[in-house]
């Protein structure tokens, strides 16, 4: 049993999803394969949600944008031929036009979860039946009906107990080789929809397979694996053939997109290698994540955009690290705003955050004990192996906010 995940980006127009046919045609094991939205279309579903609780006159353009591309690629892909999948599709439209009708309650990221999880029930319906078509024979799945969360939209947390029993039943490979599913969304013990986090299809894939004890996971990429800099931004690049489950935590943590930092923890526990490769040379190795000692020996770049370093102090002059550190990660927590680097003196606390919808909020909420100050349109950038040479070539014409170094690792807040 292997499990295969496809993002937004190897399924991004009709091309790319006949190209999956290619890559399942070369593999007859039972697969489960995980699929994102179409593209871009979680994107168009966030700005979709974002207007459906603020009543915008135009949410019905976003909605009919949506529902285009998507019949777009049907006529596409199946000629106008196909009035089963034209059903299943208006179906899945019109199940969104009826959420989009009714009036949003306060809670932002429950309504965010039922608005955007239709990307994925989209492009599975489309790809499962495509597939079908083209002897590739397939079950389609729910995953809101094996992967159990909480009910911390947005950021659900998997019930593995729960979803292991649901895998069992719902996943079991009798008379059927390919599961096709969605990545990204689940939902709650009461069948309430939940997300995992942006680009948690990856996330989604090792669940299953941690779930379900497959011997690997496939990440199909736009990249020839995972890379030891990001290539649209630097000269130079290569391949890191093999790497140890640590190093990958590390690398997705310290913001390289190819895999989420959530995905590494479930296949180390359950000893699944992973494999990242890419989706328009499938033959080409591309990277392992295994149990290894193999180091990675020449320097790591990897840049994270769009930074913010909030400095707070609080206004009574207390101790940060003695009296004020437990509130100020609570708050962080409260807003489910990630630390990307946090530095700290007596009475100051710096941190290095991602821009999100709700940072002002936050600020708000911080300015009645602490002073806050902050920047933004910032870039996080973290060098592993860094050697002298590279620090020079990369920061000597940028401005540094804050910095940290160990042995190994050198991480830059900078403009
Ligand atoms: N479609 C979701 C997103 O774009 C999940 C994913 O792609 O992994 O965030
Ligand atoms: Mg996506």
């Amino acid at each position: 049993m292997k499990v295969y995940k496809f993002g937004g980006a190897s399924v991004k127009d009709a091309d790319a999803i006949r190209n999956i046919v290619n890559i399942l045609n070369n593999d007859s094991e039972n697969n489960v394969v995980v699929i994102s939205a179409l593209d871009k279309t979680t994107n168009k579903l966030e700005m979709l949600h974002k207007m459906y609780m603020s009543s915008d006159k135009n949410l019905n353009n976003k909605y009919n944008e949506i529902r285009e591309f998507h019949f777009n690629i049907i006529d596409n892909l199946f000629d106008g031929c196909c009035s089963e999948v034209n059903l299943l599709i208006e179906e899945i439209f019109s199940n969104l036009k009826d959420k989009l009708s009714e009036e949003p309650n306060n809670n932002y990221d429950y309504e965010y979860d039922q608005i955007v999880s239709f990307g994925e029930l989209l492009s599975t319906r489309i790809i499962s039946s495509y597939l079908n078509k083209h002897k590739i024979k397939n079950l389609w799945v729910d995953i809101r009906n094996v992967i159990k969360t909480d009910d911390n939209y947005c950021q659900a947390e998997v019930d593995y107990d729960l979803s292991k029993g649901l895998a069992q039943q719902k996943l079991n490979f009798t008379g059927v080789n390919t599961y096709i599913t969605q990545g990204f969304i689940a939902s709650t013990t009461f069948g309430t929809t939940t997300t995992l986090g942006r680009e948690g299809s990856d996330y989604t894939a090792s669940v299953i397979a941690s779930l379900i004890g497959a011997e690997s996971v496939t990440i199909w990429k736009d990249v020839p694996g995972i890379l030891n800099a990001d290539p649209k931004k630097f000269n130079d690049t290569h391949v890191l053939s093999k790497i140890s489950y640590k190093e990958a935590v590390e690398l997705a943590y310290s913001g390289a997109k190819v895999i989420h930092p959530k995905t590494i923890k479930p296949l180390h526990n359950a000893n699944i290698n992973l494999y990242v490769k890419s989706f328009i040379n499938p033959k080409v190795t591309g990277t392992i994540i295994t149990h290894t000692d193999t180091m990675i020996t020449s320097p790591v770049l990897i840049v994270k955009d769009n930074q913010i370093l909030l400095s707070v102090s609080p206004k009574d002059i207390s101790f940060v690290i003695d009296d004020r550190l437990n509130e100020l990660i609570s708050i962080l927590d409260k807003y489910k705003i990630k630390a990307n680097m946090i530095q700290s003196s007596a009475i100051n606390f710096s941190v290095c955050i991602d821009t999100t919808y709700n940072v002002h909020d936050m600020i708000n909420e911080l300015s009645d004990m602490y002073n806050v100050k902050y920047n933004d349109n910032l870039i996080l950038l973290t060098v592993r192996y860094y050697t002298d040479e590279i620090l020079h070539r990369e920061l000597s014409d940028k401005i540094i906010f804050m910095e940290q170094r160990t042995r190994s690792i050198a991480r830059f807040v900078i403009r």
